[in-house]
């Protein structure tokens, strides 16, 4: 991830026209990308999206909801990813710096102000930002592959699964394991495995439609999340197949030389209307995958739905 080389996002919340373009030109000038809205309802939705501003300038008074009130919100957010915050107000009573930390602004300026100290701010403000985005990134993916960590992945699955519920479709969710890997380190050394594993992932990856997510559940086992309706439900088996191949068809090239590696998938979908527990879908997603490697390694396993457990399976190879 090299956050250095975007344009960092500038979001200016002021209800003053006048303000918000006299800022908007000052942050173009200084290399941001500003954008702008006239009050802190406003502010929220732009916050919530994802890949959303990382700075904010924020007026104090302002109609529907003003700035102390926007970053308390901010503050107490568990879906808005960190923001730094500077509150640039006209208020001139002697508590209100105190009052706007307090609130969750993280720096505090008056107008009128001197561009400088604005552009300095916003500069100390983008170092927090950046820090604060490597150490999410760190905190959510695996350092090897690069891909969602164990953590994360579960929670993806926690989430999509809530989501689904709430919108009546479904989700899927794939085990895959690699076969017989631990020869591959006897074999070649642990870091020649190391250089599998990443390719695997980058593999991995590449066979997924857009919206699956790919995490390293653990070793050489990685978990794939797939949103699904029900006109696509069929296409659990089309993705798992992709992947054994995709990961599976050519050998990998590492240092010590071409490497064939194969894996073992192991799916389950959700049913709908039915009330479906994170932990109870992993076990069965991890059932057959177990299965997929008792019948033979490198094959995918689904169970059929609607016909309880196994050994109702539908067999791919
Ligand atoms: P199976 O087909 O039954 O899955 O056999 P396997 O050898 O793949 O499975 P096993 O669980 O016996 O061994 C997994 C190996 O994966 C052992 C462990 O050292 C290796 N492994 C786990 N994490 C890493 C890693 O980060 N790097 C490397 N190089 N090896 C790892
Ligand atoms: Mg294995
Ligand atoms: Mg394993």
């Amino acid at each position: 991830m090299d956050i250095s080389n975007q344009t960092t996002k500038a979001l200016i919340v002021d209800d003053d026209q006048t303000c918000r373009a006299l800022i908007k030109a000052l942050l173009a000038r200084w290399g941001y990308e500003a954008i702008t809205c006239s009050n802190g309802v406003e502010a929220l939705q732009i916050l919530e999206q994802r890949d959303g501003p990382q700075l904010v300038i924020l007026d104090w008074k302002m109609p529907e909801m003003d700035g102390i009130e926007l970053s308390r919100k901010i503050l107490e957010s568990t879906t808005i990813s960190f923001t730094y915050t500077i509150m640039l107000t006209s208020m001139k009573r002697k508590s209100a710096m105190a009052e706007a930390i307090e609130a969750g602004a993280d720096d505090f300026l008056i107008k009128p102000f001197d561009p400088s100290e604005l552009q300095v701010r916003l500069r100390a403000g983008k170092r927090i930002a950046e820090l604060q985005k490597k150490l999410r990134f760190r905190a959510t993916h695996d350092s090897l592959t690069g891909l969602w960590n164990h953590e994360s992945i579960t929670n993806c699955l926690y989430q999509e699964i809530v989501r689904a519920a709430r919108e009546s479709t479904l989700v899927g969710v794939l085990l895959a394991d690699l076969d017989h890997f631990k020869q591959v380190n006897d074999t070649y050394g642990h870091l020649v495995g190391d250089q599998v594993l990443q390719q695997t992932a980058e593999r991995m990856h590449s066979v997924v439609r857009p919206y699956d997510v790919v995490g390293r559940y653990g070793g050489e086992e990685f978990m794939i999340v797939l949103p699904m309706n029900k006109s696509s439900a069929s296409d659990l088996s089309t993705v798992a197949e992709r992947v054994r191949r995709g990961v599976g068809n050519i050998p990998v090239r590492t240092s010590a030389g071409e490497i064939p590696i194969t894996a073992s998938v192991g799916g389950v979908l959700t049913q709908l209307g039915e009330h479906t527990d994170v932990n109870s879908l992993i076990q069965q997603a991890d059932a057959a995958l177990y299965q997929a490697k008792r019948s033979g390694r490198d094959r995918v396993e689904i169970p059929h739905q609607g016909h309880g457990e196994f050994p109702h399976i539908c067999v791919l190879t």
